[in-house]
């Protein structure tokens, strides 16, 4: 077999891999980078222009692992896609927001880059896509060659991949996984060992606080912080991501709510996609692995974000939560411009939910906070700000810390085991701590373009 990674290989970037298999050319998601912006967001196709491409298994519909497949459709128009029922639905409706805002930024002037596709794009790929349920065998050359999804615990529709060759070798690629439950969706439910080659995630391989918290006690240690501002007075902000994020938090905020760990009559304001997404979780219920199947994230009482000004200063002057995407505030999103309102003010606060990266906005204030900083500029417009408001951080991560992903990787008992979607760092802790869980195993960390054969 032959491995080759197309997206950017020390860093988390654009989630892309080439196998070749059995006489098949197969791609493994078709991410595209979040922090860059035009072609060079995109995963690097040059090191397989001239190979096959025959079938593509998109494992959820993060951005970084989906935003490539229309420039990936325009170079093998017949390679077939496939991806969960959930995955289908969430992806349809990302990759558009994603055509308008590419639009939008480039039309006033934000961006250099025209957008990398439009709707007309977009029509052609939804012509690929196939539906597949977790754990349906997908004959992809005959006997020769199959495979199947199975439920990687990181998101609605999200699954990892297990492929079959004709001498029985095994290939499970776990894209991003977690094995413990989160509160709307439960944990991993991973293929049976032996597998000979492990193809794995290493988000938070360089995290040694993720691994310390117990959820549990993460949770109590949330509903008291926001319970403090919230009896203040206060505005809390919370920044998330639309998919995901979003939802596991506002089921979070519910249970807090009908626990009275929070007051019930709290204002809990959403607004955007997140909102659309959140009826997509409520529709796919009964038919994707959940914890409580009759929980519905409308269930928990949410109002619009006000758009005025003069309605934004009427709620931030009461108690309220604000559950407001981007979840790194990258500039101009809602809680970049709601963050810059909190900020100078003691009694309310900004709560981080999510992973953020030290560069972008997010990261920056957390570190700025952290280290006692006396301000921030988040806003040229409003210049150097003092940070007044509390800033915390609090660990609810849809990926399995590094001590779940050496665990998982001993169960599965690898021949080899090939770490991508990581940084350098977490690559290099997990290289070597897998040694020793996985003494027998080869562990193997390419460059972006890298052939590999095993
Ligand atoms: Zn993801
Ligand atoms: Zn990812």
């Amino acid at each position: 077999m032959d491995f080759i990674s197309l997206g950017r290989a020390n860093d988390i970037g654009a989630s892309c891999h080439y196998l070749e298999v059995s006489g098949s050319g197969v791609i493994l998601d078709a991410g595209a980078d979040p922090n860059e912006e035009g072609p060079a967001s995109l995963p690097d196709f040059s090191p397989i222009e001239h190979r096959n491409v025959e079938h593509v298994f998109i494992t959820h519909a993060h951005h970084d692992h989906i935003g490539g497949i229309p420039a990936l459709n325009a170079k093998w128009p017949r390679a077939r896609l496939h991806l969960t029922p959930a995955t289908r639905t969430l992806t349809t409706l990302m990759l558009y927001a994603s055509a308008r805002l590419q639009r939008r930024k480039y039309d006033e002037g934000s961006s250099a880059f025209r957008a990398l596709f439009d709707e007309g794009d977009l029509e052609d790929v939804f012509d690929v896509l196939h539906a597949r349920e977790y754990d349906e065998w997908i004959d992809l050359r005959g006997e020769h060659l199959r495979a199947k999804f199975y439920y990687s615990g990181h998101l609605l529709g999200s699954a990892g991949v297990l492929l079959t060759t004709a001498d029985q070798r095994r290939i499970c690629y776990t894209s991003d996984t977690r094995t413990e439950a989160q509160t709307i969706i439960p944990g991993a439910k991973y293929p049976s060992a032996p597998i000979d080659v492990l193809i794995m995630e290493s988000t938070l391989g360089a995290d040694p606080i993720a691994e310390t918290i117990t959820r549990a006690e993460e949770e109590v240690r949330f509903s008291q912080r926001l319970a403090a501002v919230l009896d203040r007075g206060g505005t809390v902000l919370l920044p998330v991501f639309m998919l995901g994020r979003a939802q596991e938090i506002l089921a979070l905020l519910g249970r807090f709510k009908m626990q009275n760990l929070i007051d019930p009559a709290t204002p809990i304001y959403t607004a955007g996609g997140l909102r659309e997404v959140s009826r997509i979780y409520d529709d796919y219920r009964f038919s994707s692995p959940r914890i409580d199947p009759d929980f519905e994230v409308y269930s928990v009482e949410q109002k619009r974000f006000p758009w005025t000004r003069k309605a934004r200063n009427r709620v931030m002057n009461q108690p309220g939560i604000h559950v407001l995407t981007s979840g790194m505030m990258i500039e101009r999103t809602l809680s970049h411009q709601v963050a810059v309102d909190l900020l100078e003010h003691e009694k309310h606060a900004i709560f981080f939910v999510g992973f953020s990266k030290d560069d972008l906005p997010a990261g920056k204030l957390l570190h700025a906070a952290q280290s006692g900083a006396e301000g921030i500029l988040l806003n040229p417009d409003r210049g150097m700000q003092p940070i007044g408001c509390e800033v915390d951080r609090f660990r609810f991560s849809g990926h399995a810390h590094r001590q779940e992903l050496t665990e998982l990787a001993a169960k599965l008992q690898p021949t080899t085991i090939i770490l991508v979607h990581g940084e350098t760092e977490a690559k290099r802790w997990l290289k070597e701590n897998l040694q020793e869980h996985c003494p027998e195993a080869r562990i193997l960390t390419p460059a972006q373009g890298e052939r590999i054969t095993v």
